[in-house]
């Protein structure tokens, strides 16, 4: 799975402004790649420090990847002083089996971000390449 420069970067805008909230949003592309990434409202309160993407936002942002030839591969969040790990918050909230899930941490400098697929009930690593 790659994880397109331009996609990366808008992962860690995102990350960076939204912080210390957690920001959310969907991931575009394509089998075995991740092109470009779209924000979503977080529809969970701020001050819960979770995150719950819009489902109005989801549905335009899977329309709107249609029009270019994109799908909706996953989602986004990011850990503003945490490690890029699913919490268990993550697990018990939102898995959407077989979807993508990237996680953008600012705890440490340069970002991190890493991704997971989630299968069997839990979060594990897709894999390079898959
Ligand atoms: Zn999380």
């Amino acid at each position: 799975m790659e994880l397109e420069i331009r996609a990366r970067e808008a992962l860690i805008a995102h990350a960076r402004e939204a912080a210390p909230a957690e920001c959310c949003g969907v991931l575009l592309g394509r089998p075995g790649a991740i092109i470009d990434a779209v924000r979503t409202r977080n529809a969970a309160d701020e001050t819960t420090r979770r995150f719950l993407i819009d489902p109005l936002d989801h549905f335009a942002a899977i329309r709107a990847a249609r029009l270019r030839g994109l799908e909706v591969v996953g989602f986004y969040h990011s850990h503003p002083a945490s490690a890029p790990e699913p919490s268990a918050r993550d697990v018990d909230e939102f898995s959407y089996p077989g979807h993508l899930y990237a996680i953008v941490s600012l705890q440490s400098e340069p970002p991190e971000i890493r991704l997971f697929r989630f299968t069997d009930g839990k979060f594990q690593d897709p894999g390079v390449g898959s």
